[in-house]
């Protein structure tokens, strides 16, 4: 869970949304039965933005016409709602003063910060929502769900083409599934591409022009940061964890029982929260290791809880109480992660403490109320019973081979459907975030991004849509093929997010069938259009190349035994040649350039080194 987080420049402070239920008042049967966009390639509405829109209702109602303009070849009007005026035949963009005489009977007022409507009436559609984002998200969707677009990554959009376009008569309340919704994939930090897929995590900071997005200062690990060692080590010893008799800093933590330590946590917070005024949570986080104290204080707390969460969270509690009173619309964050995973008895989180349940042990083959994630889900449903803002920290790559077949890919929307039910808040979905080429990394975050937002979609039919989208139709379908195939050849596998031993899918049969569905797809995706689909293909196969790579030797053994025949070139050097210049990419585009391999930074040069070496 090293990750390396950049907090940047505050922006916009943004609300939260209640309570997390996507609503669909459903589509109204009365009157009018459609509104029509254009027809034969000609506008049949005019845009009308209003004078109290923000920077970024603006530029949705921009991007609006832009899109529209695009999708149908019309050309639209961008009128200003100047003294209520509005012409019949318009999308009206946001919750203005103009939206209200015209939809009385819509509370645009009481609509939540994320919350947005889609409604047709008399000639008119109005597309608005709260402050700061929901209007731009009812222009976001309304793209997304009536018109077709699908913004797959940052640089791949599909933009459907539709001379004739109408959309129903709609009558939509909605709002996201989550509060903060975070797919942490490299393919999804992109600010525009998060604000359009509805994501509001914090890493690149959303701007203000799109809406901004949920502000952390500090994000994990944070209690060295807060109280460093190197500081206060010598003169306060007695800060920090109390390990078999002795004070130590080396993979320790701090003694949370120290009433002394509890005030300078929280005199340092304040110094935090006052230089990031825009932050709405701040991380109070152990550090990335075991080490709780063991002190008298520390261990009768954690022994009359039966768990060292309990130390923590009465420290926690113990800061947000104190902090309360000058910042009373922010949160402390505070993990429930590895030893402190397990509820306390008695203590309970405060209503502005937020705890956020790591996954990190988990099967990840399997949904997370398997059989074999039961310990997890056990402490789940009492964490959800205990806290009132509880985000989950997911873990959904392989952290020690980026690049590597991680059949997860059919657990995602069921586990976000389970968080869902445990009233779950907020979800970190931690991917591999170091750059692209990583396994079905942007498919990820596309699906999680549809997802987070709404969870009750079929999430078998988003994987098959993107897959179609991003690959093409046939070497998209091929795709899909693969993951089955190596979903199936998974079962029964504890699947870490660290590999664990002998993963039956990267044995010689299935992976050796990967590799030639993946020859297949490469072949379909000649016959595209858009090159950059065979881009794709060609860096979507990386992963079973460099399995091949890795187990060489055990792989050439089993295809010998099995008298089988060898899908990838016959040497190691020229599979590795190979390997390198897909990982080259194409000058000028760089999301197509692959340099990094798992967390720990390892690059594809010093991996692919011993086996370019002649004859090997
Ligand atoms: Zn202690």
């Amino acid at each position: 869970m090293k990750l390396r987080f950049e907090q940047q420049e505050s922006v916009a402070r943004a609300g939260w949304v209640g309570f997390a239920w996507v609503i669909f008042l459903g589509l109204s049967l009365s009157a009018r039965s459609e509104f029509s966009i254009a027809k034969g390639g000609r506008a049949n509405c005019v845009i009308v933005r209003q004078p109290e829109a923000t920077l970024a209702e603006s530029n949705a109602v921009r991007e609006l016409a832009e899109r529209l303009e695009k999708i149908t070849g019309a050309t639209f009007a961008i009128r200003e709602a100047e003294g209520g005026e509005v012409p019949e035949n318009a999308i009206i963009v946001g919750s203005g003063a103009a939206a209200r005489a015209l939809f009385p009977e819509v509370a645009l007022e009481k609509l939540g910060s994320e919350e947005l409507v889609m409604k047709v009436k008399g000639g008119r559609l109005l597309l608005a929502g709260g402050r700061p984002r929901g209007t731009l998200y009812a222009v976001y969707r309304f793209l997304q769900d009536q018109c077709g677009v699908r913004w797959w990554t940052p640089q791949a959009t599909t933009l459907p083409n539709r001379r004739n376009l109408r959309v129903p008569d709609l009558d939509i309340r909605s709002r996201p599934a989550f509060e903060y919704r975070d797919p942490y994939w490299f393919a999804g930090f992109d600010p525009q591409w998060k604000a359009h897929n509805g994501a509001n995590g914090p890493t690149r900071l959303i701007p203000e022009t799109l809406g901004g997005c949920i502000q952390y200062k500090g994000f994990c690990h944070t209690f060295y940061p807060l109280v460093p060692p190197e500081k206060y080590f010598a003169t306060h010893p007695e800060w920090y964890s109390l390990i078999k008799g002795k004070r130590t800093h080396d993979n320790a933590q701090l003694c949370l029982s120290n009433p002394e330590l509890r005030d300078f946590v929280v005199q340092r917070v304040k110094e935090w929260l006052r230089e990031a005024p825009d932050a709405q949570i701040i991380s109070v986080t152990q550090n990335d290791c075991h080490g709780a104290c063991e002190c008298p204080q520390c261990r009768a707390i954690d022994e009359a809880e039966g768990s060292p969460s309990g130390s923590m969270l009465a420290f926690v509690n113990y800061i947000a109480e104190k902090i309360e009173p000058e910042f009373p619309n922010v949160a402390v964050d505070t993990f429930a992660y590895q030893y402190t995973r397990h509820p306390p008895k008695t203590i309970h989180p405060r209503p502005n403490v937020i705890v956020r349940l790591c996954s990190i042990e988990c099967n990840f083959r399997e949904p997370l109320d398997d059989p074999s994630n039961a310990a997890f889900l056990a402490d789940l449903t009492t964490w959800s019973r205990i806290c009132r803002r509880l985000y989950v920290w997911d873990y959904v790559t392989d952290f020690a081979h980026y690049v590597l077949p991680h059949p997860n890919w059919f657990v995602l929307g069921q586990n976000l459907r389970l968080f869902q039910t445990y009233n779950v808040k907020g979800v970190f979905e931690e991917g591999a975030y170091a750059g692209p080429g990583e396994e079905m990394a942007e498919l990820r975050a596309w699906v999680l991004a549809q997802l987070l937002w709404n969870t009750q979609q079929d999430d078998r039919a988003l994987i098959k849509e993107f897959l179609r989208g991003y690959y093409g139709k046939r070497s998209g379908d091929i795709v899909e093929r693969y993951l089955e195939l190596m979903h199936d050849a998974s079962k029964g596998f504890y699947l870490h997010c660290f590999l664990g031993k002998d993963p039956p899918h990267l044995r010689f049969e299935p992976l050796a069938a990967a590799e030639r569905l993946w020859q297949q797809a490469e072949q379909a995706a000649h016959g595209e259009a858009d090159p950059d689909k065979l881009i794709r293909v060609r860096m979507g196969h990386l992963p079973v190349r460099y399995a091949c790579l890795s187990w060489w030797g055990p792989l050439r053994r089993e295809c010998w035994e099995q008298n089988a025949s060898w899908p990838w070139p016959e040497t190691r050097q020229a599979t590795a040649e190979a390997f390198r210049e897909v990982c080259r990419g194409v000058p000028g585009k760089d999301w197509t350039q692959v340099r990094v391999l798992n967390e720990g930074g390892r690059q594809v040069d010093d991996f692919l080194k011993p086996f370019l070496l002649p004859g090997r």
